[in-house]
């Protein structure tokens, strides 16, 4: 057996979900939305698995998807990408991620981690036999610095996983952070994997910066996305992977090991649903907001001390300033158990336990569902 998996706990989303199902607790834990996702986007799926091509499609993703992709970037965030040689359908962001650990990375390589990270990052880092190096990142900025970049790039660096919006601080990195990281990347020579599957969920009139388009990175640079995050259809698994053609070589070779491809169906109605037009993006992120604003203020006013949310489903609370002396872990079992709201404690995101007082809460959910829960916190002391 391998030892990596072999040791692994079962992740913390499963975990808390699982709890939430059993305990009738309302779920703020796993990130996924109330809404539905949108009815055309829908019912352009199901006419595909009704009258469309239900077989094995292309490997790289049907030509229509790949297209509407590079279109799609090319309108929001002014990159020049090569549909046929520069993009590559996947089956979820997960599935880019692992096949670009396993396409990249050498036994021994080193891979820079900035913590929090996603879960799945760590295990798959090790899967491929990388090296992790960590960058801490801390609340309530969650930044990077100069000296902490230093400390993890070395000689031996292959690549940098970097996640932007950052799940689960719900922090988008200034210009200057990804300046930073840009001269790093070069100067070592490694590739940066962006995780950028948060980046149409951004709010305060935010607009998603692709480290892609920094000057030295049009090379170097891995960009994941997923329709997933981008139309509320979290149970799709449907990915996309960026990058210039003498990465996208290797990079098909471990996708064609790992799914070979993604259905046909829901491929044709995402390639229809990233042409919707710009109201449709922006409704979203109103709609989110509103959410946000709704938990936050909710939570504000029951005492709790509520970190900024600049993007993703997600906000967090600061139970140290909020009066709690248990860490997250103990607060988030007690929440569950005894008030009957499930959340994530993000401890979980961490290697080491740098940071274990901070409690992660999804509000990407109907007013009622929010008012059952805020409900069920306001009596919490
Ligand atoms: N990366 C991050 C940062 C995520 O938050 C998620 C899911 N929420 C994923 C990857 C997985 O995306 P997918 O469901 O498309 O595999
Ligand atoms: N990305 C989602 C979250 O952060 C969960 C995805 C999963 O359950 N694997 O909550």
């Amino acid at each position: 057996m391998n030892s990596v998996l072999a040791d692994l706990p079962t992740t913390i989303f499963e975990v808390m979900s699982q709890l939430a199902r059993e305990t009738g607790a309302v779920n703020l834990g796993q990130g996924f939305p109330d809404d539905p996702g949108p009815p055309d986007v829908r019912e352009k799926a199901a006419e595909a698995v009704l009258s469309g091509w239900n077989q094995y499609p292309p490997m790289m993703g049907l030509p229509d998807l790949r297209r509407a992709v590079a279109a799609h970037y090319r309108r929001f965030q002014d990159l020049d990408l090569d549909a046929e040689r520069e993009v590559m359908v996947t089956s979820g962001a997960t599935e880019a991620l692992a096949g670009a650990l396993m396409a990249l990375i050498e036994p021994g390589d080193e891979v820079v981690l900035l913590q929090p990270m996603y879960d799945a990052y760590l295990p798959l880092v090790r899967r491929a036999g990388g090296v992790p190096r960590f960058v801490t990142l801390a609340p309530p900025d969650w930044r990077l610095s100069e000296a902490a970049l230093a400390q993890a790039f070395s000689p031996r660096t292959r690549a940098v996983l970097f996640n932007n919006p950052l799940n689960p601080s719900a922090s988008v990195f200034p210009d200057e952070d990804l300046a930073l990281l840009a001269r790093f990347c070069e100067r070592h020579d490694a590739v940066a994997i962006c995780d950028e599957v948060w980046e149409h969920v951004l709010f305060d009139g935010r607009r998603h910066r692709p480290l892609i388009g920094l000057p030295g990175m049009r090379e170097r640079t891995v960009k994941i996305g997923s329709a997933g995050k981008i139309f509320s259809l979290t149970g799709w698994k449907v990915g996309f992977v960026m990058a210039a053609p003498a990465l996208m070589r290797t990079l098909a070779k471990a996708h064609q090991f790992l799914t070979f491809t993604t259905p046909p169906n829901l491929q044709s109605a995402v390639a229809y649903g990233l042409g919707k037009d710009d109201a449709y993006f922006e409704g979203m992120r109103r709609e989110l907001q509103r959410s946000r604003d709704h938990l936050a203020h909710g939570l504000a006013d029951a005492g709790f001390a509520v970190l900024p949310s600049a993007g993703t489903y997600f906000l967090n609370v600061d139970l140290a300033a909020s009066g709690f002396g248990e860490d997250d872990v103990a607060f988030c079992r007690r929440l569950v158990a005894e008030n009957g709201v499930a959340a994530i404690p993000v401890s979980a995101f961490y290697a080491e336990a740098a940071v274990r007082s901070v409690v992660r809460l999804c509000f990407a959910k109907r007013p009622e569902t929010l008012d059952a829960a805020l409900g069920r916190m306001t009596s919490l002391r």
